[in-house]
């Protein structure tokens, strides 16, 4: 049975949309160029005008955005086997997976009670003479910086890093995640704030060597046509999916705009003490509204009885799934915050179709719980 409040329906959040979507994906099919071609171009360019013009780099997904990054800057000999790139200890799995693949180790900083991302305060103190780069990922839309610790390890040689997969549109003291750090990844994965139909994402940066390499990497490692300068990949974005994003970029503005109305409206009407509501920050997107709740299991149970969709993100932190298990990064074991958010935290309904009536009725069956 469908919950009266759903957690995200993405069929009815396309549906709206459906017409424009099939007239942009009608254009590609007639313009015979499956692979790149003007939708690429047009949204590189719009994601270029979203960041304050940094170079973008369509590609294939958010993950591997992350990972041609780290390619691009290994490829480049910025960083070699065995260096280390500093990660929120709570975070996505994918933000892990990027430095692993490359044969980069993650060194997992616990998370700020409040910001629920990176806790700054504790980055320098797991700096060594092998951290290359500094992951800064804008986990449920909220942006996460801090510019006297960014001063400081800029001037040791550090790259930050913006996992921006949740976060498009946000910004920081007016600075548009994606243009904050050297490097940033989008995802355009469906459940995204903006969300192809099927894989998508970007990389954005001011820095247009890394661009070129990135593009270059995604594409063979070809800088033209059968000339290969790294053995690369194919992470091409895909145009059908670029025309999709089009579309749907059109409506970011309206979107955050949406999103920011429904958060406060949870905000204003949640006051059961067992709960406690996410901090706010004027640049957030709000990818997720994450609240804690100790007896996790209780609400959510309630919830249920209640025709309340929800989801947790994330239950199981990156340094205690089996795919780390025999490696170094499995005793990440000074991150308290993480471990008591894995065992508390709570999505609630954040989608199109939610409104801000639903997020008060929600946050009033919340109010009537008792653990
Ligand atoms: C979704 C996500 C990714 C990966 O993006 P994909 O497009 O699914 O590969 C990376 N990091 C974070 C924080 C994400 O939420």
């Amino acid at each position: 049975m469908t919950p009266r409040y759903p957690f995200l329906d993405l069929k009815a959040v396309t549906a709206p949309l459906q017409d424009r979507i099939t007239q942009a994906v009608s254009r590609v099919i007639a313009s015979g160029r499956y692979v790149g071609g003007e939708e690429c171009e047009a949204l590189e360019a719009r994601l270029s005008a979203l960041t304050g013009g940094m170079h973008a780099v369509g590609v294939s997904n958010g993950l591997d955005a992350l990972r041609l990054i780290f390619r691009a800057w290994k490829e480049t000999g910025v960083m070699q086997d065995g260096d280390q790139v500093i990660v929120p200890a709570n975070t996505y799995i994918a933000s892990l997976l990027a430095v692993t693949d490359n044969s980069l180790v993650p060194v997992g900083v616990d998370a700020h009670p409040v910001t629920m991302n990176l806790d700054w305060t504790k980055v320098e103190a797991a700096v060594t003479p092998r951290t290359r780069a500094v992951m800064a990922v804008h986990l449920y839309g909220r942006p996460t910086w801090d510019n006297d610790v960014v001063r400081r390890l800029r001037r040791r040689g550090i790259m930050i890093v913006e996992d921006n997969a949740q976060a498009i549109g946000a910004n920081h003291d007016g600075v548009p995640t994606g243009a904050l750090g050297n490097a940033a990844a989008f995802s355009f994965y469906p459940t995204k704030n903006i969300g192809a139909l099927g894989d998508a994402g970007a990389v954005t940066t001011p820095h247009g060597e890394l661009a070129r390499t990135v593009r270059a990497l995604a594409n063979y490692g070809s800088d033209r046509r059968y000339h290969n300068i790294y053995p690369g990949l194919n992470c091409r974005l895909d145009p059908i999916q670029a025309a999709v994003l089009n579309v749907k970029l059109d409506h970011l503005a309206d979107e955050t705009l949406r999103r920011r109305t429904l958060a406060a409206a949870y905000g204003r009407t949640l006051g059961n003490p067992a709960i406690t509501a996410p901090g706010t920050h004027p640049g957030h997107v709000w990818h997720q509204y994450v609240v804690r709740c100790h007896d996790r299991a209780g609400l959510c149970r309630h919830l249920d009885s209640n025709g309340v969709g929800w989801d947790i993100h994330y239950a199981v932190p990156p340094h205690r799934q089996p795919c780390y298990s025999s490696t170094p990064y499995a005793h990440t074991t000074d991150v308290p915050v993480t471990e008591v958010l894995a065992n508390t935290v709570l999505s609630l309904p954040m989608s199109p179709l939610t409104t801000p009536r639903d997020a008060a009725d929600i946050a009033h069956i919340i109010n009537r719980w008792c653990p």
